[in-house]
């Protein structure tokens, strides 16, 4: 089959690759009919995830129909469509049980090397390297989905009255992350929520703390195509290239701050050798703020007393400078983390079905697997406007 490949920083290559095979009982092989770029996957073709291996396929946002099932599993069956969520749990150890499911015991072979630098391990996720269980991802034309009884969600098909891929491919991931990060918020009447990113978990962010009830959303960004979109939806936007983001959201919330904070960027905004970071650090030596780049420092600063910190911004290894007097002084919380994804997959379907929200607004460019390296660039770069890439192999 044709796949995806990581081979380096800014190096991902269409290649031909053994099919996936049936290894454990549980697993189904899902013939892919729609896949995503993920700015998670951002993160790889930036060189900042080091246990990436040459030739690991990646994606983790797909969806498509069952091709094979192994003998023990019991809900689906050949033919049956799925959305197939981006982390991958067991059903049946003590955080499963609990609904933490990107926590799940089981679904990591590679729980050890996690474990070294985690303390404990996540759950396996698809095409997200070896720390993450080595499991092929889905920016290929077919792969092993394992546990099959427990992450995928089955829909009817089109021909049968079901939706559109586009309408619920972003079931997989970014809807429902956005979700949970407004939900770590707790939203309450009147709340001004904050959210820094308007990439696609930004937007889908700032959507789910409006459905659950925020008074105000503020989006902050620099990229004028997601600005404008999130301007759409009814946010206040701040570009954070122009305006000083900590003085507009004082502004914006009589002097008090934001009652919550998101953070939808994660380590790019902090990581060694961006742009921002090498500017910042250019900054800081001549004496001058440095406070632009980094989006956990501001929203700590910037959030209201007693408030929340919710970080859906995916974050690898060690972080400095981050002013811990200042949340524990202001009583902040914080709440982050993979989404669990089998809490919100069917509750968010129904949204979609009922016409609350429809998530292709998101989609800017529809290209092929084989023009994949170009989906890449375009989407890192945020070339011509582009704020989220389908392919279709
Ligand atoms: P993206 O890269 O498309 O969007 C990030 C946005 O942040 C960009 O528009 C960029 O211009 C903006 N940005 C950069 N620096 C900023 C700053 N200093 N202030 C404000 N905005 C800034 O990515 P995405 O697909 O929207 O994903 C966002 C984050 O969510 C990533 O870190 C991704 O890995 C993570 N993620 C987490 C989960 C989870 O389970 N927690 C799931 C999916 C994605
Ligand atoms: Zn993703």
């Amino acid at each position: 089959m044709k796949a995806l490949c990581w081979h380096g920083k800014e190096d991902v290559r269409v290649e031909r690759v053994p099919d996936p095979r049936i290894a454990e009982p549980g697993d189904i092989i899902v013939k892919v009919t729609s896949t995503a770029i993920c700015g998670s996957d951002l993160h790889l073709y930036d060189g900042y995830i080091p246990t990436m291996r040459q030739g690991d396929i990646l994606g983790h946002e797909f969806m498509g129909e069952v091709v094979e099932t192994g003998r023990e599993v019991k809900t689906l069956k050949v033919g049956d469509r799925v959305i197939v969520p981006f982390t991958i749990a067991c059903g049946g150890c003590f955080f499963c049980n609990r609904q933490l499911w990107s926590l799940c015991d089981n679904s990591n072979p590679n729980a050890g090397l996690a474990e070294t630098i985690y303390g404990k391990s996540p759950s396996g996720l698809f095409g997200y390297s070896f720390l993450m269980g080595g499991f092929a991802g889905g920016q290929a034309e077919y792969v092993r989905v394992p546990f099959a009884d427990v992450g995928p969600l089955k829909i009817p098909h089109v021909r049968d009255g079901g939706p559109e891929d586009e309408k619920v491919l972003f079931l997989t991931d970014i809807f429902p992350t956005g979700w949970m990060a407004a939900e770590n918020c707790a939203i309450q009447d009147g709340d001004v929520v904050a959210v820094w990113g308007c990439g696609p978990v930004g937007q889908f962010a700032i959507r789910s703390a409006q459905l659950q009830g925020a008074a105000k959303v503020v989006a902050i960004d620099r990229v004028p195509e997601r600005l404008r979109l999130a301007a759409e939806a009814g946010a206040e936007t701040i570009d954070f290239d122009r305006d000083d983001v900590r003085a507009r959201l004082e502004e914006l919330t009589g002097g008090r701050g934001p009652d919550s904070c998101i953070d939808a960027v994660g380590i790019e905004a902090h990581g060694t050798g961006s742009v921002d970071a090498v500017l910042d650090r250019a900054k800081a030596a001549v004496g001058l703020a440095t406070d632009r780049g980094h989006v956990l420092r501001q929203a700590i600063m910037a959030c209201r007393k007693g408030g929340t910190i919710s970080i859906p911004g995916v974050y690898g290894g060690v972080l400095d400078k981050v002013p811990f007097g200042a949340a524990f002084n202001k009583g902040l919380s914080f709440r982050m983390g993979q989404t669990h994804m089998m809490r919100y997959m069917r509750p968010l379907l129904e949204r979609i079905e009922k016409g609350e929200i429809d998530p292709s607004f998101l989609i800017t460019h529809r290209l092929g697997l084989e023009d994949g390296p170009e989906a890449y660039r375009t989407f890192r770069d945020k070339q011509d406007g582009c704020i989220k890439v389908v392919m279709r192999p």
